[in-house]
């Protein structure tokens, strides 16, 4: 395979001429030579390929040598007498491969808005700071598998389409193959039997429950996949389409849960910290300002760990700053989850055991009757970053539980079965990985690190 242009940066002067790939970056001249920055996105940095004009037929070829067009030059690697990069390449000939006239290619000025850029997706990956982001994602990415696979966790493949009806929530987005002009239906209701799976389906909102099934058979597995939520809210923090990595852990409790989540955070960080140097030093200086001395003081210290009732006397004491007022028994606003991380313990914080009323059936109960054994994660800048629990493990009381919330046993025969045959206490969370790449690139929209965003309203690209 051709070399890429963040190997060739590294290499020595060349001894025989070379044949150099990438797209235009920026183009200076001067009287007798002219400059051109090269890049294939395999690195922030650019190669510099100097055209010395004397020798080079300029009008046919550098007139065309705008930012955006694709090239090959063949060459060869000198020693640069400029500070910016040890090595340049002195061009022999180049071959334009493809053109783009400046007088339309829209990414001619140095920076423009994340707003406008989103409006040409199928272009910002060209820019600096979404270069940058791609090349994260993808280490993080590969940082998340080698967490797990180093510790013996299974990757699962959890459905992306969900017949069954326990996930609950109005949510969903619903996956039908009826004809929306002519619904089938029995007494005045949508007839479902006529549908393809013979019953209402979804696409997933979380992998948890079939993770669940699976870690009660191979101990410790994960799943990465695509989720959906039909959020109608304009937030920085919320998608309809996320990735979101679901671990699940048998013979694990709350603490052992806390540990995983806190180890595994840790991981990513440092891995990107460690892989992505150079494009983590562009966010630092570009995007939020000190992030990686932040970062690096995350990876280095110890969570806090608070419960909920704790951090809600905390909260109390300061009411009068919030303006949703806290009080014992409603969910922390984004405002508190500001304020605890910010300005309490300035760092992220694990709250656990949250009052039964605002979290899921499937929570493990505590003795008092009146909290479960959930932990959300809070970041400083986003607030929840995971949402995870300790799994209700007796049939009494997960049936208790459903009943309670009007639910339909029914629907919940399998999931109340892996407590019926062999059920053993288990943990496991939910981290949203678009949380988590905004948190390590201080990245304010979460629009702008997934490559394709779907919200409300917009699907184009
Ligand atoms: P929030 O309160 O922030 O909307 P949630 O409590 O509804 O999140 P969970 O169901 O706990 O979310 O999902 C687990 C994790 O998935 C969250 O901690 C978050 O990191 C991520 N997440 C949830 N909803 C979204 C979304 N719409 N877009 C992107 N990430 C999300
Ligand atoms: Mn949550």
């Amino acid at each position: 395979m051709r070399p890429l242009i963040k190997e060739i940066l590294l290499m020595k002067p060349d001894t025989e001429p070379r044949t150099v790939y990438g797209w235009v970056r920026t183009k200076r001249d001067s009287k007798n030579v002219c400059f051109f920055e090269l890049s294939d996105g395999s690195c922030l940095k650019n190669l510099q390929v100097i055209v010395d004009k004397e020798k080079y037929n300029p009008e046919s070829i550098l007139a065309k040598l705008t930012t955006g067009a694709g090239l090959e030059v063949d060459g060869m690697l000198v020693e640069s007498p400029g500070q910016n990069q040890a090595v340049e390449l002195q061009a022999s000939e180049i071959k334009i491969l493809g053109e783009a006239p400046a007088e339309t290619y829209p990414l001619q000025k140095k920076r423009h808005s994340f707003e406008f850029l989103r409006e040409i997706a199928h272009l910002r990956p060209r820019t600096n700071a979404l270069g940058a982001v791609t090349r994260v994602r993808s280490a993080a990415s590969f940082a998340v598998h080698r967490f797990f696979q180093e510790r013996g966790y299974y990757y699962v493949h959890t459905p992306i389409i969900s017949a069954s009806d326990c996930e609950g929530a109005g949510e969903m987005f619903q996956v039908t193959t009826m004809d929306m002009n002519e619904v089938p239906k029995v007494d005045g209701k949508v007839d479902y039997s006529k549908d393809f799976f013979g019953k209402s389906s979804s696409l997933t909102v979380s992998g948890q429950l079939e993770a669940e099934i699976y870690a009660l058979s191979h101990s410790n597995v994960y799943t990465f996949g695509p989720t959906f939520r039909a959020e109608n809210s304009n937030t920085a923090r919320h998608l309809a389409e996320f990735w979101m990595i679901e671990p699940e852990m048998a013979f694990c409790t709350l603490e052992g849960n806390m540990d995983a989540a806190e180890e595994f955070i840790k991981y990513v960080i440092k891995y990107v910290l460690d892989n992505c140097a150079e494009d983590m030093e562009l966010f630092n200086k570009f995007i939020e300002k000190g992030i990686v001395d932040s970062l690096k003081s995350v990876v280095n210290s110890k969570f806090y760990r608070v419960t909920y009732t704790e951090a809600m006397k905390e909260l109390e004491k300061n009411a009068d700053k919030f303006e949703f007022k806290p009080s014992w028994g409603v969910d922390l606003q984004s405002e508190h989850e500001k304020y605890l991380t910010e300005q309490v313990f300035n760092g992220p914080v694990i709250v656990t055991d949250y009052p039964k009323d605002i979290k899921a059936f499937y929570m493990k109960m505590n003795e008092d009757g009146k909290t479960v054994r959930a932990m959300d994660v809070l970041v400083p800048r986003l607030g929840e970053i995971i949402g995870g629990s300790q799994r209700e493990d007796s049939l009494e009381k997960l049936t208790a539980r459903i009943e309670d919330m009007d639910l339909e046993k029914e629907d919940y025969w399998w999931y109340l079965d892996l407590r019926r045959y062999g059920s053993v206490p288990h943990s496991g969370f939910g981290l949203g990985f678009e949380r988590l790449i905004q948190y390590m690139t201080g990245m304010q929209n979460i629009r702008d690190v997934i490559p394709f965003p779907r919200t409300v309203h917009n699907a184009e690209f």
